[in-house]
């Protein structure tokens, strides 16, 4: 078993949400662009094409509830983000919806967004977990023409300030979910129809700071669908990190340079 310390982030999270008043909607900063963009779960349509943009390939196919319960959930985190005074915008809006990867990249940028929060659940209860952009992570792959491709993160800002967000959700996550939910790295190497490396192609593609998290069941998950509690500490514990880690970004509040964005 493994404790981890709580982030003053994620104090100021628990304080956030208790106090997610009238007076959050004064926030200086508040009328500029703090947006969060949720990307809830996978692809309504199995999905197989690549980015115009970087020649990734953009593989997706919808995961049976897993997809149902991340809607739910970011529309309950939509409710309580907005209640603390800051936008929320959904990437997919229902369950069906087909929306590549690059398409809900696009979404985020056009709305400017603070941060793009991707929602999963996963099987197994220590499946919980924050993955954010890393510089030189990437995914490697068969690309469009035939021909093996590598296409690497590299923007040191947006990744530092994903890593940010990531730990500030990370803490409130584990003071909701009761359990360590640490900051993770992933590996996509071995899976059939999918490119090998370390990103989520979504994280790697989006300008923005990008954040993916996954809730780890104990006796559902992914397809399997999760449980009316685990949902609601999901919900708590996003909704927690999210406000904590817009209250804190330079873009959001009076600390860092409001005025000149
Ligand atoms: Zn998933």
């Amino acid at each position: 078993m493994t404790f981890w310390r709580i982030s003053a982030g994620a104090l100021a999270a628990l304080v956030a949400v208790g106090s997610a008043t009238a007076e959050a909607a004064d926030l200086p900063g508040s009328s500029g662009p703090c947006t969060v963009a949720l990307d809830p779960g996978h692809n309504g349509v199995p999905t197989n094409i690549f980015d115009p943009e970087t020649g990734i390939l953009m593989a997706d196919y919808p995961n049976g509830q897993e997809d149902a319960d991340a809607l739910d959930v970011a529309r309950a985190v939509r409710d309580r983000v907005e209640g603390a005074g800051f936008r929320v915008v959904l990437v997919k809006e229902a369950v069906d919806d087909n929306v590549t990867y690059r398409e809900r990249v696009d979404r985020a940028a056009a709305v400017g967004a603070v941060v793009g929060v991707s929602i999963h659940t996963t099987p197994g209860a220590d499946g919980s977990a924050v993955y954010p952009q890393r510089v030189g992570g990437s995914r490697t792959g068969e690309g469009a023409d035939g021909e093996m491709r590598t296409v690497t993160f590299r923007d040191a800002a947006t990744a530092a300030e994903s890593q940010r967000l990531s730990t500030v959700m990370a803490g409130a996550r584990s003071i909701a979910e009761l359990r360590g939910v640490p900051v993770g790295d992933l590996s996509f190497d071995g899976r059939p129809g999918l490119w090998g490396g370390n990103l989520p192609v979504i994280s790697l593609i989006a300008d923005t700071p990008w954040v993916y998290s996954e809730f780890g069941s104990a006796n559902g998950g992914g397809a399997h669908g999760i449980s009316a509690a685990e949902k609601r500490r999901y919900i708590d514990g996003l909704s927690a990190g999210i406000i904590a880690g817009l209250a804190t970004s330079p873009r959001c509040s009076p600390v860092g340079s409001v005025s000149s964005l």
